[in-house]
């Protein structure tokens, strides 16, 4: 039996938090479904495909890796695609409350997925993507946080 896993979020733009979440990930499926959220309500910086088109680059040497939108319940997603797991990465104890919530409402719905929590080395765990954007606007160093082209990425739409 495959066994499939999901891991969702806005990834706006992806970082090196999310990709040690994701190598990490990948460890423990077949299969690994890196989800986008559309979000539009959350007014993101970069358009999903660009997300997406990110997240591919970054990752284009994963074989069991596949990069999708989605805009619905990501309940019915998973079982759409029949993802059992659910992968989320934690990083401060804000990110557990938030998580703890969509957990127990995810249960609810449907008893059947899991949701595995992962952690990121040290000094990933503070990643995050609206901090990465904010120095970028900046003209700040974001080496560390990033990997070139998404940097580029960065530079060219802080550019415009
Ligand atoms: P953000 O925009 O806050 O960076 P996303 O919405 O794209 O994050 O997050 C997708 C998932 O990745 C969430 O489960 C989030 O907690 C996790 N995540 C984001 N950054 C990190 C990090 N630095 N370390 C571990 N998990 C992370």
């Amino acid at each position: 039996m495959t066994k499939k896993g999901i891991y969702p979020g806005s990834f706006d733009p992806i970082h090196k938090g999310h990709i040690d979440i994701i190598n990490r990930a990948t460890k423990l499926v077949d299969k690994l479904y890196i989800a986008v959220a559309d979000s539009p309500h959350k007014k993101p910086l970069f358009q999903l495909h660009e997300r997406k088109e990110m997240i591919e680059k970054e990752l284009s040497s994963h074989k069991n890796i596949e990069v999708i939108g989605f805009d619905n319940l990501l309940i019915d997603l998973a079982n759409d695609l029949d993802a059992k797991i659910l992968i989320r990465g934690l990083r401060v104890v804000s990110d557990f409350e938030y998580e703890y919530q969509m957990l127990g409402m995810n249960r609810q719905m449907d008893s059947e997925i899991e949701t595995v929590f992962l952690m990121a080395d040290a000094q990933r765990q503070s990643i995050s993507s609206n901090f990465v954007k904010e120095i970028a606007r900046l003209g700040g160093d974001i080496s560390n946080f990033t990997n070139e082209f998404v940097s580029s990425k960065l530079k060219e739409k802080f550019a415009k």
